[in-house]
């Protein structure tokens, strides 16, 4: 087979069409910036779209807020582990970056005055923790993430940036380590894509999929994350995988947090509202790890339903209610389950969610010269050990406009670019070595593996175990029959899922190095937060030959304008 090589030059080359990527095209096309932004889907299937419950701002529209204790509840929801420059950076321009949003047409509900309505939100507060809940969530009903990317797609399609859909980015060019470009298959017409740019920015996304049961769609495999692991760029946090509290039980399906926010509340199968036990304060609405825990632990002390869920109930709330803020859960429970929320209780559990951890970055998005990454690959790291719920649209937004900034002012538009001579060796090795295993078989085998001993409790004889089985798992050859280059899905699951098992490889890895437990990184064995010895991110590197090193990087406690937020120990 003759493989066709097609080469272009971009001032930027965005990897991945999510809200990050799209966010950081705009932005690079209106300084002025050629722009390819390169996506495996179509821009509007990514992964984004599926965004409900909102983005925080401290707009104070139904109550008085302040980016700071915004900043607080963040940091405090990350456990210590942010880095507050980082946070502040984000808090601070959030009111900025919402009410651009809104101005470029995110259709935001709004108040009967025509304010943004705003909800509350998990682990969000007033007064530095010691007032009311806040009410910080911008919201589009639950559809928040559509109306997003919908409106930063049509944006950016105006301004002429060039999308490259359908093509998945298998390979980062580096050249005495500077990132020069990225390496594409179009697996629309096979044809190989080697894109020189000077600046190439990774926006592809988290790893959910390292998990059975996840909230994150099958697309969600954190390909760049494992590009720069096997480029030698370390990863970081990557034990922090956050379980959200409520999805419909063995699906993933996401019941929003909206619905909490909105009033809903749980009960175990004796029908007892047991929130109070584990977060007085909070309660329904404590951060996400706390009330996931709380779930598993109604369930294995024999207070679950059917020794797997618990119930949510929002019978309390008016259908017409129910069916304008949260249409998505509304449609998803009739759907699904054939249920209606104003008059049944809703089967939920914990499922896999979001990733904290990805490619290290500082507040401008830069990894090494010529790479950045954005958007939930990276980690700047504003989450820390712990997401609140909200601060993930919002992370992306922030800084995909930083990193714009940053470029318009380090790179010119139609600067000069480096001639890539590239060998398609990668692809092709790929495609004719005949391996013996079918790489649908090793991602179920992964990610039960992933789900049973390095989901939500961890200890260490189940994650040395399961370290040696993913480090068998990374050397498996698969078999590709399809040797054609069209639409081959055999070797896209083949690509896909060799960048899962580095991911869980590392996470694995990292849960295991990590001992003691901080928001999402619970270790039976080591309970408590140890502040002496693990006050710190950790950075995994691999090699070629699939070893991994650990190393760790100090948390930056120093923020950028105002005084930092002190440790305390965590309650809700
Ligand atoms: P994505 O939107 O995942 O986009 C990744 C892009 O990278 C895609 O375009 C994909 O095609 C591309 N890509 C990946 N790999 C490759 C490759 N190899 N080659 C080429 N392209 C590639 N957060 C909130 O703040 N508020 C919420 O209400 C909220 N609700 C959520 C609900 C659900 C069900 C889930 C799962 C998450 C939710 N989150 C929410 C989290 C938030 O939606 C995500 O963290 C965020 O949208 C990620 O955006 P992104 O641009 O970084 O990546």
């Amino acid at each position: 087979m003759r493989i066709k090589l097609v080469h272009h030059k971009y001032d930027i080359v965005i990897v991945g069409a999510g809200g990050a990527g799209l966010m950081a095209a705009l932005r690079a096309r209106q300084n002025g910036f050629s722009v390819a932004v390169l996506s495996k889907v179509h821009p509007t299937k990514s992964h984004t779209v599926a965004a409900q419950g909102g983005i925080n701002a401290a707009l104070g529209n139904i109550e008085p807020d302040d980016w700071q204790w915004h900043m607080y509840d963040t940091i405090k929801g990350s456990d210590w582990l942010a880095d507050q420059d980082a946070v502040e950076y984000m808090c601070k321009n959030a009111a900025e970056s919402v009410l651009n949003l809104a101005e470029l047409g995110v259709a935001f509900s709004r108040t009967s005055d025509g304010k943004l309505y705003q909800r509350l939100y998990g682990g969000q507060s007033t007064e530095f923790g010691k007032g009311k809940l806040a009410y910080r969530a911008c919201a589009s009903s639950d559809q928040t993430g559509n109306a997003i990317i919908t409106t930063l797609y049509n944006k950016t399609k105006d301004i002429k940036a060039d999308f490259f859909s359908y093509h998945f980015v298998y390979d980062l060019i580096l050249k005495d380590n500077q990132c020069i470009g990225v390496a594409s298959w179009s697996v629309e017409n096979g044809n190989i894509h080697i894109f020189s740019a000077n600046q190439v920015i990774i926006a592809t996304g988290g790893y959910g999929q390292i998990y059975s049961t996840t909230t994150a769609a099958n697309i969600c495999t954190g390909d760049g994350n494992a590009l720069c692991a096997m480029a030698g760029i370390p990863l970081q946090d990557m034990e922090f995988v956050q379980f959200h509290p409520t999805a419909l039980p063995k699906t993933g399906i996401l019941i929003s947090e909206a619905a909490r926010a909105e009033g809903a509340h749980l009960v175990n199968a004796l029908g007892e509202r047991f929130m109070s036990k584990y977060s007085p304060q909070f309660q329904d609405l404590a951060c996400r790890d706390v009330v996931a825990r709380a779930i598993a632990t109604e369930i294995a002390e024999g207070r679950g339903v059917e020794n797997n869920h618990v119930w949510l109930c929002l019978k309390h709330l008016s259908k017409s209610l129910i069916k304008e803020r949260l249409p998505n859960l509304f449609e998803n429970t009739k759907e699904f389950l054939k249920l209606d929320p104003s008059k049944d209780l809703i089967p939920v559990a914990p499922a896999a969610h979001y990733t904290m951890g990805g490619i290290p970055t500082n507040i401008h998005g830069v990894v090494v010269p010529g790479l950045m990454a954005i958007g939930e690959a990276a980690c700047v790291s504003v989450h820390g050990a712990n997401r609140l719920g909200c601060n993930s649209l919002l992370d992306i937004i922030v800084f995909a406009e930083s990193a714009i900034k940053y470029c318009s002012e380090n790179i010119a538009p139609g600067q000069k670019k480096q001639d890539i001579d590239y060998d398609i060796f990668k692809i092709e090795d790929l495609l004719n070595k005949n391996g013996e295993f079918n790489p649908q078989d090793i991602k179920i085998e992964l990610q039960l593996i992933m789900q049973e001993n390095v989901g939500m409790f961890r200890t260490k004889k189940n994650l040395e175990s399961s370290l040696k089985k993913l480090q068998d798992i990374i050397n498996k050859q698969f078999i590709i029959s399809d040797k054609s280059l069209i639409w081959n899905s055999e070797l896209l699951e083949a690509l896909e899922t060799k960048n899962l098992a580095i991911q869980a490889l590392i996470t694995c890895y990292a849960a295991l190095k990590r001992e003691e437990s901080r928001g999402a990184h619970f270790r039976v064995d080591f309970p408590v937060r140890d502040d002496e010895n693990w006050l710190k991110h950790s950075l995994v590197y691999m090699d070629q030959d699939f070893n991994l090193t650990y190393k760790t990087k100090a948390v930056q406690f120093t923020p950028l304008t105002v005084d930092s937020i002190k440790l305390e120990e965590r309650k809700y």
